[in-house]
C-alpha cells in the first residue's frame, strides 16, 4: 500500500467509525463536546482543553426521534436525536446546538427532554451578522458560551489559549484548501468518496492531528503528474453530500468534483478567523465573512454569484445541487440560484439526499442523463 493510500485508509476508517474515535478520546481522559451544525465556535472548546466532535446524523432508520419531531424535519436532525435518545452520546460532556434554521430551533428543546444525560449549550449567531450590532450580539453569545465551557472543563479559558486554537484551526483551513484544490485536479487519485472521507474525518479528529495527515496528502497530490481524467467535471452545492448512495453514483459515473460549495465541505475551510486583539471578536467576525451558505442571511444571494465564479475558476461543466430532504433554507435558495445559473448558460441538476433513504436508483438515472448532457 503506498503512502497516499495508507493515509486515505486511515481517514476512511475514522469517517465511518466515529464511535471508535470518540472512545479513544474518552479512554485518554479527554472531555468531548458534540457540535451540531452549523458554525459552533470549536476554537473555544479546544481552548478549554476539550475535543469538539461533529454530530451530523448517520445513515440509520429513525423510530424514537419520531416521538419528538414530525416526519418532515430533515434527517440530519432526526438521526442525531435518535442516536442521542439511544444513549450513543451519553459520555459527551455537552452538546452545542446552534439555531440557524427553524428545525434547529426545535432541536434544543427536544434534546433537553429526550437526552437528559447530556447538557445543551445554545449557540446563537446574529442573522444580521455583518453589521456592528450583529457582531456585538455574536460576541456576547460567544462570551456566554465561554463561561459555560469553563464550568464544564473546570478550567479558565485564556485569550492566549483561544488565540492558539484559532491559529491551529486556521492552519487546518489552509491545508484543507490546498487538499481540496489538488483533489479537484486529480479525480483519478481522489474519488468523491475519498474527498468526502477526508472532509468528514475532520469532524471527528482534533484539528492538529487531522491537519498533519491532510498536509501529507496535499503534498503528494501537488507532486502528482497531470491528470488524464476524461469524465464530466462538476461543482457540488448544498448543505451536505454525505449520502453514501449518491456518492457511489458519482464515482460510478466517474464524475470529477472539481470544487464544492457544501456547508459540511469547503465552506468549513474557506474563511480564516481574523487575528484580532480580542480573539472572540475574530471568531464573530469570521461568521460575518462567510458567504455561499444556505443557513446564513444572504439577501442579495451572493451564494449564486459565488457558485458561478467557482464553476468558471474550476472549469466545471455544470453544477449538481444536493438538497437535503425537507430542508427549507436549501429549497428557498434553489429557485433563484438555478435561474442565475441558467442566465449564465451553466447546466445544473437537482438531487435529493436523505439519511434514511437506501435506494437512489432514480437519482442514478438522473445523474447518468446529466453526464450525457455534459458530454
Ligand atoms: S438547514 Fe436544513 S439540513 Fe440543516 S438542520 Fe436545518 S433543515 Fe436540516
Amino acid at each position: 500500500m503506498n503512502k497516499m493510500e495508507k493515509i486515505l485508509d486511515e481517514l476512511r476508517f475514522i469517517s465511518t467509525h466515529p464511535k471508535q474515535q470518540l472512545e479513544q478520546y474518552l479512554a485518554a481522559g479527554k472531555k468531548v463536546v458534540g457540535c451540531l451544525p452549523y458554525y459552533c465556535p470549536e476554537e473555544l472548546v479546544a481552548a478549554a482543553g476539550m475535543v469538539p466532535f461533529g454530530l451530523w446524523g448517520a445513515e440509520i432508520q429513525v423510530s424514537e426521534a419520531k416521538r419528538y419531531f414530525p416526519s418532515f424535519i430533515c434527517s440530519i436532525l432526526q438521526t442525531t436525536l435518535e442516536l442521542g435518545i439511544k444513549g450513543e452520546f451519553d459520555r459527551l460532556t455537552a452538546v452545542m446546538i446552534p439555531i440557524l434554521c427553524d428545525s434547529l430551533k426545535g432541536m434544543e428543546a427536544n434534546w433537553r427532554y429526550g437526552v437528559k444525560k447530556v447538557p445543551v449549550i445554545n449557540v446563537a449567531h446574529a442573522q444580521n451578522r455583518k453589521m456592528q450590532a450583529g457582531l456585538e450580539f455574536t460576541v456576547s453569545q460567544y462570551r456566554k458560551i465561554k463561561k459555560q465551557l469553563e464550568k464544564l472543563a473546570e478550567t479558565p479559558i485564556t485569550d492566549r489559549a483561544i488565540a492558539v486554537a484559532i491559529k491551529t484551526y486556521n492552519e487546518q483551513r489552509g491545508v484543507m484548501r490546498r487538499f481540496l484544490a489538488a483533489a479537484g485536479k486529480h479525480p483519478e487519485l481522489i474519488s468523491f468518496a475519498d474527498r468526502n472521507a477526508v472532509v468528514k474525518s475532520s469532524y471527528f479528529m482534533d484539528a492538529a492531528s487531522h491537519t498533519a495527515k491532510v498536509r501529507e496528502l496535499a503534498d503528494l497530490l501537488e507532486q502528482a503528474p497531470e491528470s488524464k481524467h476524461q469524465g464530466p467535471k462538476v461543482v457540488i452545492s448544498g448543505i451536505t453530500a454525505d449520502y453514501s448512495g449518491l456518492i457511489k453514483i458519482f464515482d460510478d459515473c466517474q464524475i470529477a468534483v472539481v470544487d464544492d460549495q457544501l456547508t459540511q465541505g469547503s465552506l468549513r475551510f474557506r474563511f480564516d478567523v481574523p487575528l484580532t486583539a480580542d480573539p472572540i471578536v475574530g471568531l464573530a467576525e469570521q461568521i460575518g465573512q462567510i458567504e455561499g451558505c444556505p443557513v446564513l442571511f444572504d439577501p442579495g444571494k451572493q451564494r449564486g454569484q459565488m457558485l458561478i465564479d467557482l464553476v468558471k475558476q474550476s472549469e466545471a461543466q455544470g453544477v449538481i445541487f444536493v438538497q437535503t430532504k425537507f430542508c427549507d433554507p436549501e429549497e428557498f435558495d434553489y429557485v433563484p440560484l438555478k435561474s442565475m445559473l441558467d442566465k449564465e448558460g451553466i447546466p445544473s441538476l437537482l438531487l435529493e439526499g436523505d439519511k434514511q433513504t437506501t435506494n437512489y436508483e432514480q437519482a442514478r438515472t438522473a445523474v447518468e442523463t446529466f453526464c450525457e448532457i455534459l458530454g
